[in-house]
């Protein structure tokens, strides 16, 4: 078979999208419950976002903020992305007043009483989470479905605090949530099978693309994506700059490379002034007000188009913590190090048993993080390069670092030079299984 056709690739693509759906683990005529009436708490930038695929679809919404200035706020920008869609003739004016009015905009939790699902997306922090959800435990009905929106925290222990953790579940919406495609079903410990279709089902009727996956650090895509991102931090310190590494994963197809997604995200995540992380070149870019984008600047220089400029200040930063002199090193050799250690996650990620099937993975690097569609998914890229090279390129990693060691499957399947996408796993481990 010719891994490289355009009909191949398109063909597998559909076939993973398909094979997503299923999940061969319920129990067979596992019922859904019903969603009528959704809660959402935070009207931020996810909160909002995830509340305009409810009222999009047609469902009732109460949304939840803690005062009335962060309420009118989050609503105001929802107004304003659905008057846009309008302004650009993609449903009529009206639309926006129909949609607008199932959003019912609270001060109390008390007031999602009556929501068959009630997902929350306040600030990352633990301890607020827990409060949260003990408080919520006191005031949701029976049969609600609680989720949270976290993106790294332990959802167990989230669940923990409550006295119905077979209702609770992970929804991690990607942000703009009401525009990106992707929806990884996050499945806790004691999640129960008719909670977990549900939310599968209910994933069609908001236009999303759904995979299940299980509890661990980053979920995962993102924790795939930390695999990335640690070797581009690695690569500044063998002297390449971060738009070199960029320049590479744009070549591969990427549309942004690893330090203008961390320059759009904003640099100062998980950081506080005078902090002292393991990352000190971020840290010293952000004692500069080198915050990322909305600062205008971060690892690079932005202008008023927000064009990314290679920055002097950086470079000399990168200097004077590494010690290392700039180096030129080839797209292929940054493009190797970034991409097979994401692969290498992956199959850590499917001994674990957090991902359901390798084509999972595809199908979330694709629609949540803009994998080029011609490579055909991390997974199938992986059968396009070989297990062999793959291997050589994490044995070479993992000497520096073991944290990046070649995992257990990638030996095994470079014995009999078996293909990345046809691994079998033991599905997604329940209590039950
Ligand atoms: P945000 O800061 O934009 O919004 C958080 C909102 O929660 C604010 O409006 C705040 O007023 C409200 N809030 C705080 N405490 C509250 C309380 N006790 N009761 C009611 N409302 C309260 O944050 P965000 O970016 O929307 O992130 C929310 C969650 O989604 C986080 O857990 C984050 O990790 C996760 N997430 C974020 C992204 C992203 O790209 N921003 C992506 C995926 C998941």
């Amino acid at each position: 078979m010719d891994l490289q056709s355009k009909e191949t690739i398109a063909q597998y693509i559909a076939n993973a999208g398909a094979a997503a759906w299923q999940v061969p683990q319920l129990c067979e005529g596992t019922q859904t419950r019903s969603i009528q009436k959704v809660g959402v708490i935070g009207a931020g930038t996810m909160g909002g976002g995830i509340s305009m695929n409810f009222a999009t679809a047609g469902i009732e919404v109460t949304i939840v903020d803690q005062n009335q200035k962060a309420l009118d706020q989050g609503l105001g920008v929802v107004r304003g992305n659905y008057q846009r869609s309008a302004d650009k003739g993609r449903f009529p004016q009206n639309e926006v007043e129909s949609r607008m009015q199932r959003l019912n905009g609270q001060l109390s939790l008390q007031a999602l009483s009556n929501c068959d699902l009630i997902i929350e997306a306040v600030f990352e922090n633990m301890d607020l989470k827990r409060q949260i959800f003990s408080t919520l435990d006191e005031i949701a009905k029976p049969g609600a479905i609680l989720a949270t929106n976290t993106s790294a925290l332990d959802i167990d222990e989230i669940a923990s605090v409550t006295k119905r953790p077979e209702d609770f579940i992970g929804l991690h919406f990607f942000s703009p949530a009401n525009v990106m495609k992707l929806l990884e079903i996050v499945r806790a410990e004691k999640t129960a099978d008719d909670v977990v279709a549900t939310c599968m089902e209910l994933a069609k009727t908001i236009n999303k693309i759904a995979t299940l996956v299980g509890v661990c650090p980053g979920f995962v895509g993102n924790r795939i994506l930390f695999a990335r991102q640690g070797q581009g931090q690695k690569l500044l310190y063998k002297g390449v700059m971060p738009w070199d590494t960029d320049a590479a994963m744009k070549a591969f197809g990427f549309k942004m490379g690893n330090f203008q997604m961390s320059d759009l995200a904003g640099l100062d995540i998980g950081w506080s002034k005078g902090a002292k992380t393991d990352n000190p070149i971020r840290d010293a870019l952000c004692e500069m007000d080198r915050r990322g984008q909305k600062t205008k600047a971060g690892y690079y220089d932005y202008d008023a188009a927000r064009t990314p400029i290679p920055s002097e200040i950086t470079e000399i930063i990168i200097k004077d913590i590494t010690g290392v002199e700039p180096t030129h090193m080839s797209r292929d050799q940054i493009t190797e190090t970034c991409i097979f250690p994401m692969i290498n996650e992956a199959l850590k990620i499917l001994e674990e048993n957090k991902a359901q099937r390798p084509s999972d993975i595809d199908i979330i690097w694709l629609n949540g993080y803009g994998w080029p569609a011609d490579k055909g998914g991390l997974m199938y890229y992986a059968d396009m390069v070989g297990v062999k090279e793959i291997l050589k390129k994490m044995e070479e990693l993992g000497a520096e670092d073991p944290a990046y060691a070649p995992a257990k499957t990638l030996r095994k399947m470079a014995q009999n030079s078996s293909k990345f996408t046809k691994i079998d796993t033991g599905g997604l481990k329940t209590t039950r299984s």
